[in-house]
């Protein structure tokens, strides 16, 4: 038997805003799936949607989900392998800790650690390994995970511990394969073992990464990879530039076997640029449409708005269920941009928010602050550009404070933390937070203001679907997630 973790959620107590998102671990559904189509047994811990409303204090974080003696004791007699997920940068310290506390209770077990490719929210473990391996860590397992978990598996489970050395991706204390190449037909993979998860706990929440507006939802992964080269991104490093999909047909296979499954009605795609191919999604749209799928979609995680052709794409986009799109400006600042990295066609975009306001589409504009060499100049750039979105119809923004990602370009160019778990969008570490914290709260106060002044009737809805905890925008979701933090954080125990 192999067990797949996925560790606690974690939340850092001086900001449950930016912190504590709820991804589904669509990784770790995708190698339970992988597994168990090459007949080898797995079983799933959820060490946070099995207990998510149970929290522990530790320093400035708040660990949501299984205590260690409970993962523990989840653990049967038959294990010949742990894999532990490491779904993103913030959760770190909930992995490193399940490593070390396995170790312990069964230090015969090898236990490995699972790298996340498909968020820029994840890291490269290679880069870190040395703190996985101090806490026990016997192996990493670096790149996309499908095909070489079901290797290492099997070599774990015939114990040829000497094969280990001969699979990509994987290192030990000993040795490191680098990851050879990225899964090209992604058609050919398992969908998702969902069947293996607490998805009633996850909708029970009312809070993920996209808005939920529906009792239930699940994430899809349509592609992955993403071909640009932003330099305080991890995708590029993870994905070698390559951006790669899965047919319409496929991905509409999947959309219908989960509304039969699980009645499941909305889907959030949660791929770094689902858009890249404009032909692709409008084939996607079309299939929706021809097999008569009742749903709603949305694109939470970011897309790159130039690969959204025109208004026709927008059109249809939203004939077969789309409600929401974010996209990603990044900075109001065109010398910013191109120190970045990242191409950004600001006529382009305003025409595709225009026609999503007037769609029914709701949007997301996010911002990155504190990028190197920054300037005020650079800062008063952002917030015009965030007022002219604001005109143009943008339902809501996102600002995030830049932190190093290891495997991203500017890693190497911050220093001062202590802790990866305070790699995140909150970086209080920085010498210079206080600063763009006070320019963050500026904007978003403008923003509402801005909202207020040209969409009035839009931001008077929004009190309502907070109360309904019928959530059409992540600024609807934020507040009621930070208020379920706030009241778990006080009745929490410390460590
Ligand atoms: S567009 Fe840039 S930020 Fe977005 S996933 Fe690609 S490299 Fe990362």
């Amino acid at each position: 038997m192999i067990i797949l973790i996925n560790p606690n959620l974690v939340v850092q107590r001086s900001d449950p805003f930016t912190t504590g998102i709820v991804y589904m671990p669509i990784g770790l559904a995708y190698i339970a799936a992988s597994l168990r189509a090459a007949n080898i047994p797995v079983k799933v811990i959820d060490a946070f949607a099995e207990q998510p409303y149970q929290a522990r204090q530790n320093g400035n974080f708040l660990l949501l989900g299984l205590n260690h003696m409970e993962i523990i004791e989840r653990i049967p007699d038959d294990t010949r392998a742990i894999f532990v997920y490491a779904i993103n940068l913030i959760n770190h310290l909930s992995t490193v800790e399940i490593v070390y506390a396995i170790k312990q209770s069964h230090p015969n077990i090898p236990v490995v650690v699972v790298e996340n490719t498909q968020t820029v929210t994840a890291y490269s473990l290679h880069l870190v390994s040395r703190e996985f391996y101090d806490a026990g860590a016997d192996y990493i397992l670096t790149g996309e995970g499908e095909h070489r978990a079901v290797r290492l598996a099997k070599a774990l489970l015939s114990s040829e511990l000497e094969k280990i050395k001969g699979i990509d991706g994987v290192g030990s204390q000993n040795f490191y394969n680098s990851p050879c190449d990225v899964i090209t037909n992604l058609d050919n993979l398992p969908f998702p073992a969902w069947d293996l998860f607490p998805l009633q706990n996850y909708w029970k929440l009312r809070f993920a990464h996209g808005p939920q507006s529906t009792k239930s939802y699940l994430p899809l992964l349509t592609s992955r990879g993403c071909p640009f080269s932003c330099r305080f991104c991890v995708a590029p490093y993870a994905n070698n530039q390559k951006w790669r999909s899965r047919s319409s047909q496929n991905v509409v296979d999947e959309i219908e076997f989960f509304v039969n499954k699980y009645n499941v009605q909305e889907f959030h795609i949660e791929d770094m640029n689902p858009t890249v191919s404009d032909q692709r999604i409008r084939d996607i749209c079309n299939e929706i449409l021809k097999r008569n799928l009742k749903i709603i979609w949305k694109i939470v995680a970011g897309t790159k708005v130039e690969t959204i052709k025109n208004e026709e794409t927008i059109d249809l986009m939203a004939k077969s269920g789309c409600k929401y799109i974010s996209i990603s400006p990044e900075t109001g600042s065109s010398r910013l941009l191109e120190l970045m990295h990242k191409p950004f066609d600001l006529k382009h975009a305003l025409s595709i928010i225009k026609r999503m306001n007037q769609a029914g589409i709701y949007s997301q504009a996010c911002f990155v602050l504190g990028f190197p060499d920054e300037t005020d100049n650079d800062r008063q750039l952002t917030h015009a550009l965030v007022r002219d979105l604001t005109r143009w119809g943008v339902d809501e923004i996102a600002l995030f404070i830049i932190t190093p990602v290891p495997g991203a370009a500017i890693y190497e160019n911050f220093h001062g933390f202590e802790f990866l778990s305070e790699l995140n969008f909150s970086p209080s570490w920085r010498t210079d937070y206080h600063k763009l914290n006070n320019f963050r709260l500026h904007l978003y106060t403008y923003f509402l203001l801005w909202k207020f002044i040209y969409h009035p009737f839009k931001i008077l809805k929004q009190p309502l679907n907070f109360l309904r905890r019928n959530f059409n925008t992540k600024m609807e979701m934020i507040p009621y997630r930070a208020l379920v933090y706030k009241y778990l954080d006080l009745f929490s125990k410390k460590k």
